[in-house]
């Protein structure tokens, strides 16, 4: 790890190494003010070795500005960054605040006015359209930049970080698409760069040649019409004659129908955008989106790609990524699989962010002051009952606690449904939080029994003869079949058999059931029969086929599949954040999505179903079902009132969220 963990410089700022945290929406902040929870937070990360945090955006008026977010636009709030300052400096790192204008993706609804922007130009997020600001506007939300930006500077902060990425307010400048103004802010692009140039300028005006500034850019729009990397590039090397001080080099925007941050993005996929400003400057540049192994981090810088590397979500999946790496223990990282269920998920839901693998993300001082509640009295036995990801996690913490855990796994391996979760096309992430799980609880000293099938007698033997002293069920649950006629011979097939490869399907498939494990199922069948992505490379760059060709052969599999929902909307529990780009992936397998139909029998030749009153068979070589799942908690109400210490956690108890489950085990494995 030699680059990534070497001694580097921005402007005149000297950081320990080359691993930033680029800002991430938190909303721990109600009423835009520092507290214990964001400070515990950050200084959790500067404590795990990180060489800059970037802390935002931070609203610097309340125009553009989101819900509970970080406030630069009064001077009350200088008490409480200076707090977040200091301590972040205590443990070693250094730290700049973002400054965040979000023009017209504001939300009226959350800032109590109309957004504004350049030009009215309805915006998708927010399915509002702005007010575009007018000349003495501009002026204004210029002058909010710098007043930020000295009050950052007031506070002790080390720089500052300005946003002209993701579809923000200075995007929108930047870009033909929203910026349709005729006076000296619109036009071509040297005039679109007018504001972003004017904000820049004024705040390098106000902070003094030496405060470092970093301008976080988008690489390429991702939007049709909008900058590619080559309008970005004038637009940094522009900015660097100004007299900024690195480029924080992130992917589009937030309306973009180019994945992002979901998990199919494979890792590192957008360092070429980075790689290329590089190209065009001289000042460093930051690499960012989907960086999440410190291997991967490294072999960029050492390939010359980005001078640093930007990572924010594996930073609240492990604040001690750094040092564990700097250690040699990599392996013991907690990966952040890119799920977006506690982070960006709960940013749109308007909560404050968590994290699936993490529970104390966000949590640092609320879960301390559990513990020291809860101090153990002394070490226990426990028996665990199931090695899915709640057991799994829960005999983690109690490890930790100081107990003994022994887990009985009645299959040969570990995880759960997290290899159900990890089986659709671009989900493998959930099998290396599994893998993670599994390794702690190895290094810890955790005995996993597998092939262990748990009966009430033998559980309640052990904990009388001493044995254990306390039984965790964690036994999961199972999948439920509709209560409706099935015509023998027909292949019906639970959707948890074909996710796990354990059943195979015939070519014309219907699958009953428009949840999260339908569409996964769906997405599972729709890859099957396409090329697989060494041919497909060979064949693009020998120029074999035409783009449409090597398209079509891309998402055309061999199968027929129909997915039926009774309720209206496919895929409802699937997050926000991820349920666009799978619902994109269905369309594009020609996967046929029928909502608000009703099964009324499985025949032999299909399915009978019934939409508005009318009634047709869909005709079906196999039928899968994927209509939810019920708690397997038989273990659990045999031994109750049998055994004093027992409990029951994960979808033993009720099936959930796998982010649920975690965040109960880690509690549980507390007490
Ligand atoms: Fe990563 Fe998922 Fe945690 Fe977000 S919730 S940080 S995507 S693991």
């Amino acid at each position: 790890m030699s680059m990534l963990f070497s001694s580097a410089q921005i402007g005149t700022l000297q950081l320990r190494n080359r691993l930033v945290m680029t800002p991430m929406h938190l909303g721990y902040s109600p009423k835009g003010e520092v507290n214990d929870q964001l400070i515990e937070f950050y200084r959790a990360r500067a404590r795990g070795g990180v060489g800059l945090i970037i802390v935002g955006g931070c609203g610097i008026d309340r125009i553009g500005n989101a819900f509970g977010m970080t406030q630069l636009d009064d001077d009350s709030f200088i008490p409480g960054l200076k707090r977040l300052v200091d301590a972040v400096h205590a443990e070693g790192a250094k730290i700049v605040p973002q400054l965040y204008q979000a023009g017209r993706y504001a939300h009226s609804a959350l800032t109590g006015q109309p957004s504004v922007a350049p030009s009215p130009i309805a915006s998708r997020l927010t399915r509002q359209t702005p007010v575009e600001l007018t000349q003495e506007k501009i002026y204004e939300v210029i002058a909010s930049f710098v007043n930020a930006a000295k009050r950052a500077q007031l506070s002790g902060f080390d720089g500052v970080e300005i946003i002209a990425s993701a579809g923000y307010l200075i995007s929108q400048f930047l870009s033909p698409v929203t910026n349709q103004r005729t006076d000296r802010y619109g036009g071509d692009l040297q005039a679109r760069m007018t504001f972003g140039l004017e904000v820049v300028e004024a705040v390098r005006n106000a902070v003094g040649p030496d405060f470092p500034i970093i301008v976080r850019v988008a690489g390429n729009d991702f939007v049709p019409g909008s900058n590619t990397n080559t309008e970005s590039r004038a637009f940094c090397q522009a900015l660097e004659k100004i007299g900024v001080n690195a480029l924080n080099v992130t992917g589009g925007w937030h309306e973009t129908q180019v994945p992002q941050l979901t998990m199919n993005v494979p890792p590192g996929a957008y360092v070429y955008l980075a790689n290329g400003i590089k190209q065009a400057v001289s000042i460093p540049v930051i690499a960012c989106n989907r960086i999440n192994t410190p291997e991967l981090a490294e072999s960029i810088l050492q390939e010359g790609k980005a001078d640093f590397i930007g990572m924010a979500r594996p930073l609240l999946a492990d604040p001690e990524l750094p040092k564990k790496a700097m250690n040699g223990d990599s392996h013991r990282i907690r990966p952040c699989i890119g799920c977006n269920q506690g982070c960006l998920d709960y940013v749109f839901q308007l909560k404050p962010v968590c994290c699936l693998v993490n529970a104390e993300a966000g949590r640092e001082a609320e879960l301390a002051e559990l513990a020291i509640k809860n101090p153990p009295a002394q070490t226990q036995q426990i028996l665990v009952i199931g090695a899915g990801a709640s057991g799994l996690e829960f005999a983690r913490v109690a490890t930790l606690r100081g107990h003994r855990v022994t887990i009985w796994e009645e299959n040969d391996k570990s995880g759960g449904q997290l290899a159900l979760a990890a089986a659709p096309p671009g989900r493998r992430d959930f099998l290396y939080f599994g893998d993670y799980l599994v390794n702690s609880c190895q290094d810890l000293g955790v005995i996993i029994q597998y092939n262990v099938k748990a009966t009430a007698e033998m559980i309640l033997s052990s904990v009388q003869n001493g044995e254990f002293a306390r039984v965790v069920i964690a036994s999961g649950a199972r999948p439920i079949a509709p209560s409706i006629k099935i015509e023998a011979g027909t292949e019906v097939l639970q959707a948890w058999d074909v996710l796990l490869g354990r059943k195979k399907t015939g070519k014309n498939v219907v699958i009953v059931g428009g949840g999260a494990v339908g569409v996964d199922t769906a997405l599972l069948l729709g890859e099957s029969g396409t090329i697989d992505n060494e041919t497909l490379r060979f064949l693009m760059v020998q120029h074999a086929e035409t783009n449409e060709e090597l398209y079509r052969l891309a998402t055309q599999g061999s199968k027929k599949i129909t997915v039926l929902e009774m309720a209206r909307g496919i895929g409802r529990d699937i997050g926000s954040s991820t349920r666009w780009s799978m619902l994109a992936d269905l369309k594009r397998y020609k996967v046929t999505c029928l909502e608000e139909h009703k099964v009324l029998e499985i025949r032999a030749d299909g399915v009978l179903v019934e939409s508005a009153g009318e009634q047709q068979v869909l005709p079906a070589d196999t039928v899968i079902l994927a209509v939810g799942s019920c708690p397997q908690n038989e273990l659990y109400t045999a031994l109750q009132g049998k055994i004093e210490n027992l409990s029951i956690i994960g979808d033993a108890a009720k099936p959930r969220k796998v982010l649920d489950a975690i965040h109960e085990a880690y509690v549980e494995g507390i007490k």
